[in-house]
């Protein structure tokens, strides 16, 4: 078969719309028009999001003992945000075009506008910056006064400075150590585009790791170049992936270090994870305004004090756009277009697709029970409607990696076809050693275009 090598030619109308029409993303309240910057996410959305995560998670526990879990409430204690410094300092600058009436965030629109008073949309007069609090607030109980004041998290974070004392000592754990949330965040963002990138809910996947205050450099170069690895186990292209450090100016409240890991979306290079020296800021701020003793005692050295933390905080739902947008692919193939997802096949939504050739003759009901055995196994489809080349696409433009037909052969030696999605190459397959050959080929996946 003849084709071109992968063009990629993703753009973000193609992505927004492929989501849509496959199930991925939709619109929230679409019924009503929308509710915006805000998404669902549809059956293979949730399916691949949540296979984001336990990819997470596996990295981050399993496969560390030194790392445990927690899933810590979303409303805390108000004096949770005072002691982290949220309430004080979780603001962005603000600026509102009297003309065309659009918000803006000071520090991402060009100086020369700002200097100039002047919108960059329509060039009208700018109002003077003025901080707002990006903390979501409501209230718990029926009176609606400042003692009853919560906020939504904007980080999952502190429902982890919070824990550290109960995680010590329930776990056994021992500096250094970690501990990992996934969880969903709030923030009151002032401009939210570019789909599922930017939003006012959304999750995180963040691990704080703590440390002797002395060993910060050590561990700080040690998560950073870790967490960089991963995105490539993720089967993310190493040549969109690199790292910015920030500037003494970008610095958030808590940091002494902090460098991101930045993916070439379509929309240029954007934050897809943190990774910070948060030294002690947070569980000095909260033994400060708790009045409880968050040290820890070395039993080996008899030191005591309060660790270090180094974080790593990705966005889940940010990864799910870097996975999408990494995974989009169109060729040609014998003069049409192949949209293929070429997804990691450990997080494609479908593992394998199964189809009879035809429906008649006996081949539907062959088809069905291999599907239903191989369900125990991975997750599957099954699709008996119109031409077997069209099956194909669409569940390439699922990037569902391995596809199954049974054919009339299949009633004679009990084979089948496998057919694999990025090189459309077809070999036979003995239907027993369906599953091992599949777990042996997600194994061994390496990404090719
Ligand atoms: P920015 O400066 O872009 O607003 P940030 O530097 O404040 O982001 P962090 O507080 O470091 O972001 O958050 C850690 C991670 O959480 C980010 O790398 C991103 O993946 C995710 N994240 C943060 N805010 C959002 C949001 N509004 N929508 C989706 N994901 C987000």
């Amino acid at each position: 078969m003849e084709k071109t090598a992968g063009i990629s030619g993703v753009t973000m109308d193609k992505l927004v719309s492929l989501c849509k029409r496959r199930g991925f993303v939709f619109q929230s309240s679409e019924i009503y028009g929308g509710l915006s910057s805000a998404w669902d996410y549809g059956p293979l959305g949730v399916e691949l999001k949540k296979r984001i995560q336990n990819f997470w998670w596996k990295e981050m526990t399993q496969l560390n003992d030194n790392i445990v879990g927690i899933d810590a409430a979303i409303m805390m204690h108000p004096k949770v945000w005072e002691a982290s410094g949220h309430v004080e300092n979780f603001t962005d600058p603000l600026v509102d075009c009297k003309k065309c009436r659009q918000r803006f965030r000071a520090d991402q629109i060009p100086e020369e506008n700002l200097i100039k008073h002047i919108c960059p949309e329509c060039g009208g007069e700018l109002t003077e910056p003025r901080q707002f609090n990006l903390m979501f607030k409501t209230n718990i109980g029926p009176v609606e006064n400042d003692a009853s004041v919560v906020y939504l998290r904007p980080e999952t974070a502190q429902g982890i400075y919070v824990n550290f004392r109960n995680v010590l000592q329930t776990s056994r754990v021992k500096i250094p150590f970690g501990i990992a949330q996934v969880g969903k965040a709030f923030r009151n963002e002032i401009t939210t585009k570019n789909f599922i990138f930017r939003t006012c809910e959304f999750e995180q996947m963040e691990m704080q790791y703590f440390i002797h205050p002395s060993e910060d450099e050590k561990w700080f170069e040690y998560w950073k170049e870790k967490r960089f690895g991963y995105y490539k186990k993720l089967g993310i292209r190493e040549e969109k992936l690199r790292f910015h450090q920030h500037g003494p100016g970008e610095l958030a409240h808590y940091a002494k270090k902090a460098f991101d890991i930045e993916y070439e979306f379509p929309f240029g290079w954007k934050e897809l994870e943190g990774v910070h020296n948060r030294t002690d800021y947070d569980l000095k701020r909260h033994i400060e305004y708790s009045g409880k003793d968050l040290s820890y005692l070395d039993d080996q050295s008899r030191e005591r004090y309060v660790p270090y933390i180094i974080e790593t905080s990705a966005g889940l739902t940010r990864t799910v756009l870097v996975v999408l947008s990494d995974a989009y692919d169109e060729e040609d193939v014998e003069g049409e277009k192949r949209v293929v997802m070429r997804f990691h096949p450990k997080l494609a939504p479908v593992t394998a697709a199964v189809f009879p050739l035809v429906k008649k003759d006996g081949l539907s009901e062959i088809a069905h029970n291999i599907e239903e055995d191989l369900r125990e196994h991975f997750t599957t489809f099954y699709d008996q409607g119109g031409a077997i080349g069209r099956r194909y696409r669409r569940q390439d433009e699922i990037g569902t990696p391995f596809c199954i037909t049974v054919d009339y052969q299949t009633k004679e030696d009990k084979t089948v076809t496998l057919r694999f999605r990025d090189s459309m190459e077809q070999i036979r397959v003995p239907v027993g050693e369906i599953p091992a050959r599949i777990g042996k080929e997600i194994a061994d996946y390496r990404r090719k275009e």
